[in-house]
């Protein structure tokens, strides 16, 4: 792969706060081998390596979706488009749908729920190069219960010995992490409610016991308040929605958000791009408590991580930055939201090699027109995306 090195106005070199004002960056190989300063890098670097020069640009760490279902379409009936659509069908929109999220700055993308293990060859094809897209974690099956969120897809488990089996075939299929329903959902019809644990404590942690036994992290599904506790006590990595129901409505813990923060727990606060139709929904008395509870785990230092639940009902593929606009609209600062969408995720995902824009790190990077730190809206003006090195997106092709 040859050299390349990127002249912008700035590069967030990551965390966001760390900002090169005139910088560079080199890339050899699919990799980041110096940043720094423009006029330095110019000069210093072989004067036939190209050069790309990125006048009003911002260079940055590719972004990450943390939380995704490329086998879903996102319209009305996921559940049936999901199940009678045929696998060569299925696997080309789901190809469509990552090359999708690239185009829109995002490099990494943790898929929670697919069917038949598909985003597994999925991923590997965007690994050997075969086919262009983001870099893929992938859950494959999620563990549910009986008549449980998402049965459809064939993760359903009762029995301890069921749950072992069950995260024994997602590893042999080659997951990168195992998922959990740890609570009920909004998808399936007839399923527990969503505040309603679908698991015992018990069973949360024979999960994390079993998938750390085959080297992998949990994922967990969790919206009822007493779940997402039991899912942090048991050991999962991230906590998926952690919208705190109840029966009797939102329910806070903060004694809770004490263990997420003690055990490094991250939080994938899941928003469509479609936020404000959401809120509007939910009734302004629900959301401005629903707002509440994110600004008061965000004093408490949870550390939140970017994610759209793209493919469920109005998530849409693509729509990336608009989820980041709902963390704007809180009042997080753009360094806070970069930094959920970069190095926040990385960190959570385990991914030592991308995040930040440094020396040795795999070379995922964005070049968007203008300053996201000032302006979150010139997330939405990409020019470049490299995926590890390759770029992948440029103004002549879309
Ligand atoms: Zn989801």
């Amino acid at each position: 792969m040859s050299k390349v090195l990127i002249i912008a106005d700035r590069v967030v070199a990551g965390p966001a706060e760390h900002l090169i004002a005139d910088g560079a960056v080199l890339v050899d190989s699919g990799v980041v081998v110096a940043v720094g300063a423009a006029a330095e890098l110019d000069v210093s670097v072989d004067a036939q390596v190209p050069r790309l020069r990125c006048h009003g640009a911002t260079v940055l760490p590719g972004m990450a979706d943390c939380h995704v279902h490329l086998a879903f379409d996102a319209g009305p009936d996921i559940v049936g488009a999901v199940v009678d659509t045929e696998s060569s069908e299925l696997s080309t929109a789901m190809a469509d749908r990552a090359r999708l999220m690239l185009a829109a700055g995002v490099t990494t993308v943790r898929d929670l729920g697919d069917r038949d293990g598909l985003t597994v060859a999925l991923r590997d094809s965007i690994r050997s190069g075969a086919v262009t897209g983001p870099r893929i974690l992938a859950a494959t099956t999620p563990l549910t219960s009986r008549g449980g969120h998402c049965g459809f897809l064939g993760g359903e488990v009762t029995t301890d010995d069921a749950i072992r089996a069950q995260i024994a075939r997602n590893a042999e299929a080659g997951a990168d992490l195992i998922k959990v329903m740890a609570s009920g959902g909004a998808l399936t019809p007839g399923g527990p409610r969503m505040w309603e644990p679908q698991f015992t404590a018990a069973q949360l942690r024979l999960i994390v016991r079993e998938a750390a036994r085959h080297g992998l992290d949990v994922a967990a599904h969790a919206h009822g308040t007493e779940t997402i506790g039991q899912c942090v006590d048991a050991g999962v990595r991230t906590i998926e929605h952690c919208s705190w129901r109840t029966a009797e409505g939102i329910v806070y813990d903060s004694a809770i958000t004490g263990r997420i923060v003690g055990h490094d727990v991250a939080v994938c606060r899941c928003v469509s791009g479609d936020w404000e139709l959401f809120l509007k929904q939910m009734g302004s008395e629900r959301a401005q408590q629903m707002a509440e509870v994110i600004q008061e785990m965000r004093g408490a230092g949870v550390r939140f991580i970017a994610g759209t639940d793209a493919g469920v009902p109005g998530a849409r593929f693509g729509d990336y930055v608009g989820m980041l606009e709902f963390f704007a609209s809180l009042g997080f600062r753009n360094a806070e939201i970069l930094d959920m969408a970069t190095v926040n995720a990385a960190h959570a995902l385990g991914l030592r090699d991308t995040g930040v824009v440094a020396p040795g790190m795999r070379a995922d990077l964005v070049v968007v027109d203008g300053n996201p730190l000032t302006e979150l809206d010139a997330l939405r003006r990409v020019r470049y995306v490299f995926a590890a090195g390759r770029l992948a997106v440029r103004p002549d092709n879309g």
